[in-house]
């Protein structure tokens, strides 16, 4: 999301008279959009702002935004921490950015009230010239009890419909074949009388979109209908990503997810039931206060029940004014550290084996370019969301080719380009 925020604010930008440089050296305005979601990301700016006060002092000239997450959670807190930066815009208002460096009226260098976005008119952005993001809902109300982004993105609003397909029709007309919808919780998306899944099938009848995804689900609100509407429906991409966070109810009900273990495995069994080929993501926390060795065992079960294709893993870190920041963070960090390994390692071997039985199959992937490593490789993304590998100088970028999958690791796949398709 944060991506495709970056890249709304270069094109209002861009639409604004102002040029993209290379090199920060040339610049005359350097924009940090942040993170807050875990302490290790806001540190990382610090970080950032503190190397931006050297470059600061050599060229004054050059002005500083923050912009998002952090800006809105520590607000004019963090002008006054770090005074080299000029602007500081929290979520609801990065996009008023080209007005404050104009000076418009009733503009100044720290907004971070909520509710001055008018949500339908952002603008998508594509994210190459053959895949684009498009945020078809803003903030979030689930006040998971661990979590910061209810508090920095303010209450979930959709956009309308008619904006999302109008939005979907233009990317496509540009050449766009490839569109993520993206929502702290897409699948509570409603607006008027449309929800999720009605969204998904009016984009897949009145638009061309070859290829559509969608990002993030939660267990709560990942219904059988939604599985019913992505198994009857070729052009949705057979992925979904969805955060389990922990295999135990105890710490489930802590941290305010609402779904139980039992319940996320019944999503998963009709997900399968219904999809024969699936690829299925999602996130873990490890070390939740008071999660004991049991508890952390009962997440390992689950994803060897559940066998992801691949996780985002984490730490509980404290966030500042969350539920859970009033209990004690009593799992000492050497345990995290520990239980986050064998987390990691575990759910690498799994990976691994569900990428070998990739092989032989033939996935339809989007061509994406030059592998990243070796100029001999082309790289695509599969239906499951996978980066493989393949020989074929000829494959345009932004084509649809069917892939035979040859081999794989736990990351990558590798393959060939099928003969008949
Ligand atoms: N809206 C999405 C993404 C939220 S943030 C969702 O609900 O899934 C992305 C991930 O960061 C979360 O799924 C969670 O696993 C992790 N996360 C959020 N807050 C955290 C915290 N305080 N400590 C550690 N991980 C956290
Ligand atoms: Fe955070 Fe929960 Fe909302 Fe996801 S659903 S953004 S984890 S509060």
């Amino acid at each position: 999301m944060n991506l495709a925020d970056s890249s709304t604010l270069a094109s209002a930008l861009i639409t604004r008279g102002y040029r993209r440089v290379e090199h920060e050296q040339d610049a005359d305005l350097i924009i940090l959009n942040t993170c807050s979601v875990r302490e290790k990301a806001e540190e990382r700016v610090l970080g950032r702002l503190g190397e931006l006060y050297q470059h600061k002092r050599r060229k004054p000239s050059v002005k500083i935004a923050v912009v998002g997450c952090m800006a809105q959670r520590l607000s004019q807190d963090l002008r006054e921490r770090v005074p080299h930066v000029d602007m500081v815009l929290g979520t609801d208002r990065l996009f008023e950015l080209p007005d404050v460096l104009e000076g418009n009226e009733g503009t100044q260098a720290v907004m971070t009230a909520f509710g001055h976005e008018d949500i339908d008119m952002i603008l998508p952005v594509k994210e190459t010239p053959y895949s684009a993001f498009l945020t078809i809902s803003r903030g979030c109300d689930n006040y998971c009890t661990y979590c910061i982004v209810p508090y920095v993105r303010g209450k979930e609003r959709s956009h309308s419909a008619e904006y999302l397909v109008d939005s979907v029709r233009k990317l496509v007309d540009e050449g766009v074949v490839e569109i993520t919808l993206l929502g702290q919780n897409v699948n509570s998306y409603r607006h008027g009388d449309t929800d999720f899944p009605g969204l998904l099938q009016r984009v897949i009848r009145e638009t061309g979109v070859k290829r559509l995804r969608f990002m993030t689900s939660h267990p709560k609100d990942l219904s059988r209908k939604l599985v019913d509407v992505l198994a009857d429906e070729p052009r949705l991409l057979p992925h979904v990503h969805l955060p389990l966070q922990s295999g135990s109810n105890r710490i489930l009900k802590m941290m305010g997810r609402i779904y139980t273990i039992e319940h996320y495995f019944k999503i998963v069994d009709y997900i399968r039931e219904k999809l024969p080929y699936f690829s299925l993501t999602t996130d873990l926390i490890v070390g939740f206060p008071t999660e004991t060795d049991e508890e952390y065992e009962m997440t390992l079960a689950a994803v060897h029940r559940i066998r992801y294709d691949s996780a985002f893993m984490f730490r509980y870190s404290v966030r500042p004014g969350t539920t859970a920041a009033k209990l004690p963070d009593d799992v000492p960090e050497d345990v995290k550290i520990a239980r986050l390994n064998r987390l990691i390692r575990l759910q690498q071997e799994i990976s691994y084996e569900v990428n070998q039985r990739e092989i032989g199959q033939i996935r339809t992937s989007l061509v994406e370019g030059d592998s990243r490593r070796s100029k001999e490789y082309r790289r695509a993304r599969t239906e499951g969301n996978k980066t493989v590998l393949f020989r074929g100088d000829h494959a345009p970028v932004g084509s649809i080719l069917p892939i035979r999958i040859t081999a794989a690791d736990a990351f990558t796949l590798h393959g060939e380009i099928a003969e008949n398709g």
